[in-house]
């Protein structure tokens, strides 16, 4: 019982966490990268570079390329962890 109620309270705890995290990423940056394969935020591990195209790499490891230059929200260019072979 206190077990399961400590685990919801850490539970509570990091999605608190997660929205203090974006909103400051959103503060820093204007906007927020969401890795195509984990969703976590990424752009907090890398500097908010003003360049066009950015490169981020996730904590799971996935690599992704966006496009800030095209519209007012990043976007996603090209994604390297997986490779996608044609035909
Ligand atoms: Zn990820």
């Amino acid at each position: 019982m206190v077990k399961e109620m400590m685990q919801r309270l850490i539970e509570l705890n990091e999605k608190r966490k997660n929205k203090l995290r974006e909103e400051e990423i959103l503060k820093r940056c204007g906007c927020i990268c969401y890795c195509p394969e984990c969703h976590d935020a990424l752009n907090d591990q890398a500097d908010c570079e003003d360049a066009d195209n950015v490169k981020y790499e996730c904590n799971c490891g996935e690599v992704s390329e966006w496009d800030f230059d095209i519209a007012p929200v990043p976007i996603l260019m090209s994604k390297n962890k997986k490779s996608t072979t044609k035909g």
